[in-house]
C-alpha cells in the first residue's frame, strides 16, 4: 500500500513572498506562483484514508471538503501550523479527531472553544499508534513550543516529518538512526550558518544530522526567503532537495 505526501505549504509564518520584500526570491514568487511558499503543511494519503498534517493554511477551509479527510495530525500549536482551524472549527457536521502533542495551552482559545474539533488525542513521545494503514511514532523536536515530529511507516517504507526544529534532541536522533527513513522531510528555514539557530534549522545543521541518520533523500521545508535567495546561487548536496508547494512524493 503506497503512501502519498503532498506538500501544501513549504514556508514559514512569513511565507514567500514576504509582505513588502523586494528580494530576488520574493520577486520571483510574485511572478511565478509555483515559487510561492505557504505555511508548512502536507496532506497524507494511504489506502484511501487522508490525514491533514498541520493546519496553518489561512484558506484551509476552502481547500478541503467535509468528509474528505479522516483526521488532523498536528506538530505544535504555533499560529502558522494551526491558523486554518480557527474558522473551520465553527463548521457543521461530524467531529474531527485532532492528534498532537500534549500542550496544555494550545493556541489562543482553540481548546476552550473547540467547535467540531476533538483535541482529546494527546500523544506520547516514542509511543507508536495507527492512523488507519500508517503507523505513526511521535518524536520530540527542539522548538520554542512543545513540538513533535513523526515517523510515518507502512509495510514497505518510512517517512520522517521533522518540523519545526533546531537540530534534533539526542533520543530522536538515535531513534532515526535505528529506524532510518527513506525520505526525511525537515525544517531548514535558513541558509548555512556557523551555529544552529534558536528555533529552526539551517542547512549546515541538517547536513550534520543526516551524516548520522543517512536518509537517502532529504526534503527541506519551512524555507525562508533568504534561504531561497541562497539556493538561487548555490547547489544543495546530493540527495537534498528543496520541497515546493504542490509537490507530491509517493513511497511504496
Ligand atoms: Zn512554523
Ligand atoms: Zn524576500
Ligand atoms: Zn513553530
Amino acid at each position: 500500500m503506497s503512501l502519498t505526501l503532498t506538500f501544501t505549504g513549504t514556508g514559514g509564518a512569513q511565507q514567500v513572498p514576504a509582505f513588502g520584500c523586494r528580494c530576488r526570491a520574493c520577486e520571483r514568487a510574485r511572478a511565478d506562483a509555483t515559487r510561492q511558499r505557504g505555511p508548512c503543511s502536507a496532506v497524507l494519503e494511504c489506502g484511501g484514508a487522508v490525514t491533514l498534517l498541520d493546519a496553518g493554511l489561512p484558506d484551509l477551509m476552502a481547500r478541503v471538503a467535509p468528509g474528505s479527510f479522516r483526521q488532523i495530525l498536528l506538530t505544535h500549536y504555533h499560529m502558522d501550523h494551526v491558523q486554518g482551524l480557527f474558522p473551520l472549527r465553527w463548521g457543521v457536521g461530524d467531529s474531527i479527531p485532532v492528534y498532537g502533542p500534549p500542550d496544555e495551552q494550545g493556541c489562543d482559545d482553540l481548546f476552550k472553544h473547540p467547535g467540531l474539533l476533538d483535541f482529546s488525542h494527546r500523544l506520547t513521545p516514542f509511543s507508536a499508534f495507527q492512523l488507519q494503514e500508517i503507523r505513526v511514532t511521535p518524536l520530540p523536536l527542539n522548538h520554542s513550543k512543545l513540538t513533535f515530529g513523526y515517523l510515518l511507516e507502512t509495510a514497505h517504507s518510512r517517512l520522517a516529518w521533522l518540523c519545526d526544529t533546531a537540530g534534533l534532541p539526542e533520543p530522536t536522533l538515535a531513534f532515526l538512526h535505528t529506524h532510518r527513513p527513506d525520505v526525511m522531510v525537515i525544517d531548514c528555514a535558513h541558509a548555512p550558518r556557523p551555529h544552529t539557530p534558536r528555533n529552526h534549522s539551517d542547512l549546515n545543521t541538517v547536513i550534520a544530522l543526516n551524516a548520522q541518520i543517512l536518509a537517502p533523500e532529504v526534503r527541506l521545508t519551512h524555507i525562508g526567503h533568504e534561504f531561497d535567495v541562497w539556493m538561487m546561487d548555490n547547489p544543495l548536496p546530493q540527495g537534498f532537495f528543496a520541497a515546493s508547494d504542490g509537490q507530491v512524493i509517493e513511497l511504496p
